[in-house]
């Protein structure tokens, strides 16, 4: 049996050791769960609603113990990991409304009567990254179980311990055994599966394009439903008649947060040029001023990078003649500590502007007016989130739908309710997650019309 050695990265102590799910016992509980999917799919809807309800209450009474295994495991602040924990039990609630409102329609025909319902799909895969493992496993699994479907999910391969334990907390709220399974190990096995087994009859993605890219080539052998939650290139743009102070106070934080593993880090400040001085004399104290450090500690704002080898690619984007503008600081010691970083590049193919770095390193470039801005910002192949900060709201609202990305904020960097639907343009995905419609992506119209006619 295989296993993988988890460890703290920050300080690089062991964590426990955990067995990798292998090929064969990923078809195993696929399909148990396709057996399962029978009487779950079959259950009173109100009884699916109750049970999602009792798991939202077993993760609430455990919010502190799941944030402290992610403070752990993945090296998030205490205070994102308390927040991810209450969002698991949050997307549960909105959910476990659902498979009492799960309506068809009624369409007016000719001879009959016809009817549509949405029929679950059976068994979903979930394929979890490793930058935020409680928030991306429950945007799948919610909608997918109230849907009625039976779910597998897999962990990203060195942060399992949140998704393990919250299959635990299911048991013990009484969903029945095998509707909801957590397979710990490696995509190329685990997830491979989910994308090759027949009678998983769709996947939910999240991780790099380059992957996601893969995954829909090898549903597309089956028809497989899919949707992708990929990368991003986000854009923060700042005009001059923003409130400048604002926008450089908050700017640290749409990018920095979770050490910048954030598929919407906004990790490109555009910044019309007449503002571009006073902008950066704001951002410097901000981001000098950002608290970095011992992610357990609860006034941390930044942690460590997930792993030494991802460290290792972020420095790769800051060489010694990068133009680094200013750094914040980083603990030094053990720990895969990166500082805040802010670079000014001049040429727009630079990887600084066109590359998800992935971590704390944040882009400043100027722009001349509004067209200019809006030209930048679409000058990626990502499209996933982005700000806009002025105190013209009709500007706001035109850069707003000039912009091609799924989830904009203007005056703020909010990216995620679980109420509002969350997803990206062009490269950045493939589908809608969160919000009333999920729902659709877990589920067939199916239509059915009955003839009324005497014969
Ligand atoms: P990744 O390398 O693509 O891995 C994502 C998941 O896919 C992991 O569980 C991985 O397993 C699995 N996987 C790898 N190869 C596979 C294969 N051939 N078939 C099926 N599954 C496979 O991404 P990552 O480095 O973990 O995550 C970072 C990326 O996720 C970034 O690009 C980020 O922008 C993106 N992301 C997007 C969103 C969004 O909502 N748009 C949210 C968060 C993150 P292993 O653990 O074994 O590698």
């Amino acid at each position: 049996m295989s296993t993988i050695q988890l460890v703290n990265p920050a300080d690089e102590t062991p964590l426990e050791e955990v067995a990798l799910t292998s090929a064969p016992e990923t078809d195993a509980a696929i399909a148990r769960a396709a057996a399962a999917h029978a009487s779950w799919r079959r259950m009173a809807p109100a009884d699916r609603a109750r049970l999602l309800r009792r798991f939202a209450d077993a993760v609430d009474a455990d919010v502190e113990h799941l944030a402290s295994l992610e403070v752990r495991n993945s090296g998030h602040t205490l205070t994102n990991a308390r927040w991810e924990a209450g969002h698991v039990r949050d997307v549960l609630e909105y959910y476990a409304a659902a498979p009492e409102r799960l309506f068809g329609r009624q369409i007016p025909v000719a001879g009959g009567v016809d009817v549509t319902f949405q029929e679950p799909l059976g068994v979903v895969g979930v394929i979890v990254p490793w930058n935020f493992p409680m928030p991306i496993a429950v945007w799948g699994f919610a909608p997918a179980l109230a849907a009625g479907n039976c779910v597998v999910l897999k962990p990203a391969e060195i942060t399992p311990l949140t998704a393990m334990r919250l299959a635990s907390l299911a048991r013990e709220a009484g969903l029945p055994e095998d509707v909801f399974q957590v397979l710990p190990g490696k995509g190329s096995v685990v997830g491979q599966r989910f994308v090759e087994h027949p009678l998983v009859r769709k996947v939910s993605f999240t991780g790099s394009t380059e992957v996601g890219k893969q995954v829909m080539a090898g549903c597309a052998a089956q028809v497989k439903r899919v949707t992708l939650e990929l990368g991003g290139k986000s854009a923060n743009i700042v005009f001059a008649d923003a409130d400048l102070e604002k926008a450089a106070a908050a700017a640290p934080g749409g990018v920095f947060d979770n050490a910048g593993q954030d598929c919407c880090a906004r990790s490109r400040i555009l910044v019309e040029r007449s503002a571009f001085d006073r902008f950066m004399e704001l951002l410097e104290p901000a981001v000098t001023g950002f608290r970095v450090g011992d992610p357990a500690s609860a006034d941390t704002e930044m942690g460590p990078l997930i792993s030494g080898e991802h460290r290792a690619k972020v420095a790769s984007y800051v060489p010694s003649d990068a133009p680094v503008a200013f750094r914040g600081s980083a603990p030094e010691g053990p720990g895969f500590w990166f500082p805040p970083t802010v670079v000014t590049p001049s040429r727009a193919d630079d990887p600084l502007l066109r590359e998800e770095v992935f971590g704390p390193v944040v882009a400043v470039v100027p722009f001349d007016d509004e067209d200019d801005a809006v030209r930048i910002a679409n000058d990626s192949e990502y499209g996933l989130s982005g700000s806009i900060w002025t105190r013209d709201v009709g500007r706001a609202f035109r850069v707003s739908r000039g912009v091609e990305a799924g989830n904009l904020s203007v005056n703020s960097h909010s990216s995620v309710r679980y109420a509002t639907p969350f997803g990206g343009f062009k490269q950045s995905g493939l589908g809608r997650e969160l919000g009333p419609d999920a729902l659709a992506s877990f589920t067939e119209t199916k239509n059915v019309f009955l003839a009324t006619e005497e014969r």
